[in-house]
């Protein structure tokens, strides 16, 4: 609807947020028009689209420009949702326009404007601005009464299509005509679900024959966002009678009100089947659960159990939805026909009405935490959405994060503890190889430790697997001259290159920069290039030649970056087609190898080196969960831990598998030099052109901030990485014992949307 054209319609000047860098602009647009609807606007270079604040009281005095039409017909976010997004903005120092489009993706838009434009009702109340009707509509519509059913149906059949097709009945082999067996066996193979359009295209049965089995009770159709049962595993939906633990965790948590509760268990101890029984009870009083897990291709067993359990009712959240997918995804969750929503950090934002459980799975991940603007983590959001929908918030965890543990302490959070070991579940035994020694024996730097090449050669002998892991990728570290002792640097980024061998290439691991190995060095010319420090690739290239008859699998961020390959890889080791992987970090994580009986750390002090106080916290839970990757209820597990440092805490703890101690030891470190959890932090990152102008700017935002109480600045200093793509970066951090002080000192110096500031609060990373 253009706006301009219509005399009807009484424009006032109103305030519209637009996404940063713009601060909010006032145009004219219809009187009443309610905050929170969505509107599109022209900019001088370009559209634009907005959120309505509300009227301008004070409006400029220049000539106001009129929006162009509006986006939504009201609100579209749940009243909750936008009290959320409200103190998202505020806590993170971010607009709201900037927090919509983790909530609705942008693309449903110019559908949904169409769809409005056609229903005439609709269209004709907005130009005669009876907004109050169409108010009360969408209050209907959240309170969950279905004004708007058509619309929204009309738009997800042509959206979508997303039809699942799934086996029910067991047919009699009398009674099935040939093209309905074609249909009944290719459903068979597929696992017993697949996508209609597939089934149909495979067998080229027609729809009515579909509509015929449906009528049998030999196969069901459902509407659906993403094929969970893709992932159907056999014997999932079995049910299991909660342990005395369990239903104790389950009944600590009342389901009528709010509260934070921390459940800690060590994997394989239950959790999930507490989680389970609480969504269960939750969608027996009619509503729904939101799960948030740290990445959705690391989590297929979870989702396959959850499709078992609540067959149809699970809908999924996460990036790599195609559009239709998304737009489907939305209007499912708005219309209230998917009660558990499970998705990756932006789900804490999803438009889900009616909430009775917030589950945070894994909780000390740091995926959460986003790393670009805007920089939320949803796991102190999860705790915020729960205060504002009234219901119970579940972190889990094998190894909680200190401030969650610490929150516990301090009765905060609730501590539920599942301590018993599940049945036939054996913990590994862990063997040191203390570095030091193995060099003072051999008198070099050794790799693979004498006690490794034994286990793996074991491992192999018996037909098991091993699993080895370094987190370094490449081949080499980095290059460096040992004439001149300069290193290879990346030409736009503070990093040396890394060498590729397979590639042959340097490249930057930030900007991804890449230069042909050169022969001489190209400081000094000398012809006394050398590797240092092995990496993923090499590690690879050496078992080769140690084991050549070992079918050996590198997965890492170069080997898995085709979509679909770390899949695969990841299904090939399951099936036991391979007899060592050899990865990164990624390789620690959820995955289920039944053959799998040896782990081994090459090198478990690196990322003890970084320079950030989390560093042991990281190196602990790293550790722990490959720990908990090997073994089985029928074979032994070993790990063998690779270490220059092993009385380490963070070392020493996680080889007895000891969280609790390790937690006591780094928070009295953490409360000795003031760091979270015992103080809250915010960071100012800076970048310009010059160190000096990003130093510039974050002088002048000390000098804002240092009248304000409460506060300790250190900084502006150099980045970690100073320098990336040819940005120098500086960093500001602000350091306070109460979030209030940190929340006081936001308010008063806001920072100017746009500058080279920006903000970061609660880090989690300082590169
Ligand atoms: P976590 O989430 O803590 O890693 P899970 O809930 O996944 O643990 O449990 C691990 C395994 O033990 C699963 O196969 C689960 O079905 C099984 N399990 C959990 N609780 C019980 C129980 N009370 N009785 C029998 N099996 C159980
Ligand atoms: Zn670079």
């Amino acid at each position: 609807m253009s706006l301009r054209q219509n005399k009807t319609v009484n424009l006032i000047p109103t305030r519209i947020e637009l996404a940063r860098p713009l601060p909010p602009l006032t145009y004219l647009a219809p009187e009443g028009i309610p905050p929170g609807v969505r509107v599109r606007v022209k900019l001088r270079n370009g559209a634009a689209m907005g959120v309505v604040l509300g009227p301008d009281a004070t409006p400029p005095s220049v000539k106001l420009k009129a929006i162009e039409s509006i986006v939504d017909p009201f609100p579209l976010l749940p009243p909750n949702l936008r009290d959320l997004l409200a103190f998202a903005a505020d806590y993170y120092a971010v607009g709201v326009a900037h927090l919509m489009p983790l909530c609705l993706p942008n693309v449903l838009v110019p559908d949904w404007k169409v769809e409005i434009e056609k229903g005439v009702r609709l269209a004709d109340l907005r130009d005669e601005g009876r907004w109050t009707e169409l108010a009360a509509l969408g209050d209907a519509w959240h309170r969950g009464e279905k004004p708007l059913q058509g619309l929204l149906h009309r738009r997800e059949r042509r959206g979508a299509g997303l039809t699942e097709v799934r086996r029910t009945g067991v047919p009699h082999p009398l009674k099935v005509t040939p093209a309905q067996a074609k249909a009944l066996v290719a459903l068979e193979e597929a696992g017993g679900a697949m996508l209609e359009s597939d089934l149909r295209e495979r067998t080229g049965v027609s729809a009515a024959i579909l509509a015929l089995l449906e009528s049998k009770g030999l196969i069901q159709r459902t509407k659906r966002l993403d094929l969970l049962s893709r992932r159907r595993e056999e014997g999932l939906d079995h049910r299991v009678v909660l342990n005395e633990e369990q239903c104790a965790a389950a009944e600590a948590v009342d389901l009528a009100r709010f509260g934070a509760h921390l459940l800690y268990g060590v994997t394989g101890s239950g959790k999930t089947e507490v989680y389970l029984e609480l969504a269960e009870r939750v969608l027996s009083q009619g509503k729904r659960v939101l799960w948030l897990v740290p990445e959705i291709g690391l989590t297929p067993r979870l989702l396959a159990r959850l499709e078992a359990r609540f067959p149809g009712l699970v809908a999924l959240g996460h990036a790599e939805l195609n559009i239709s997918e998304k737009q489907a995804d939305v209007v499912r969750l708005l219309q209230d026909e998917a009660p558990i929503f499970v998705g990756v950090r932006n789900a804490v934002l999803a438009p889900l009405r009616n909430i009775g459980l917030i589950v945070v799975d894994e909780e000390q991940e740091s995926s959460y935490k986003s790393e670009e603007h805007p920089r939320i983590h949803a796991r102190d959001l999860a705790i915020k959405r729960g205060q504002i929908e009234r219901c119970p918030v579940i972190l889990g965890s094998a190894t909680p994060s200190l401030e969650s543990w610490h929150s516990a302490q301090q009765g905060r959070y609730k501590l539920l503890r599942l301590t018993q070991r599940p049945l036939g579940i054996n913990l590994p035994e862990v063997q040191v190889v203390d570095l030091r020694d193995a060099y003072r024996e051999q008198r070099k730097r050794v790799v693979f430790s004498k006690s490794l090449l034994a286990g793996i050669s074991d491992s192999l002998a018996r037909g098991e697997q091993a699993m080895l892991l370094l987190n370094r990728r490449g081949f080499e570290n980095f290059w460096m001259c040992r004439s001149c002792g300069k290193t290879l640097d990346c030409h736009h980024c503070a990093v040396s290159l890394t060498y590729h061998k397979g590639a042959y290439r340097l490249r930057c691991h930030l900007c991804g920069f890449e230069a042909v190995p050169p022969e001489v060095c190209p400081h000094c010319g000398a012809n006394h290039l050398r590797g240092v420090g092995e990496g993923t690739e090499q590690i690879e290239n050496q078992l080769q030649a140690l084991f050549p008859k070992a079918r050996i699998l590198r997965l890492d961020r170069d080997t898995t970056s085709r979509k679909g390959s770390m899949e695969a890889g990841l299904l090939a080791a399951e099936r036991g087609q391979v007899d060592i992987l050899v990865g990164t970090q990624m390789l620690a994580k959820g995955h289920n190898f039944p053959q799998l009986t040896l782990v081994g750390i090459l090198n478990a002090d690196q990322g003890l080196r970084f320079p950030d106080f989390r560093a042991a916290e990281r190196t602990f839970q790293l550790l722990t969960q490959v720990a908990g990757r090997s073994g089985r209820a029928d074979k032994q597990g070993r790990v063998i831990l690779q270490t220059y440092s092993p009385d380490h805490p963070a070392i020493a703890c996680a080889i007895r598998q000891d969280f609790e101690g390790f937690a006591e030891q780094e928070l009295r470190y953490r409360e000795a030099l003031a760091y979270p959890p015992s103080t809250v932090l915010a960071l100012y990152r800076s970048e310009g052109d010059t160190l000096e102008i990003a130093k510039q700017a974050l002088e002048a935002q000390k000098t804002r901030l240092s009248p304000i109480p409460g506060l300790r600045m250190l900084g502006p200093l150099e980045a970690p990485v100073s320098k990336v793509r040819d940005r120098f970066r500086m960093h500001l951090l602000v350091k306070a014992r109460q979030r209030s002080a940190i929340s006081t000192a936001l308010a008063a110096t806001a920072l100017a949307p746009g500058g080279p500031v920006v903000l970061d609060r609660d880090p989690l990373s300082f590169g």
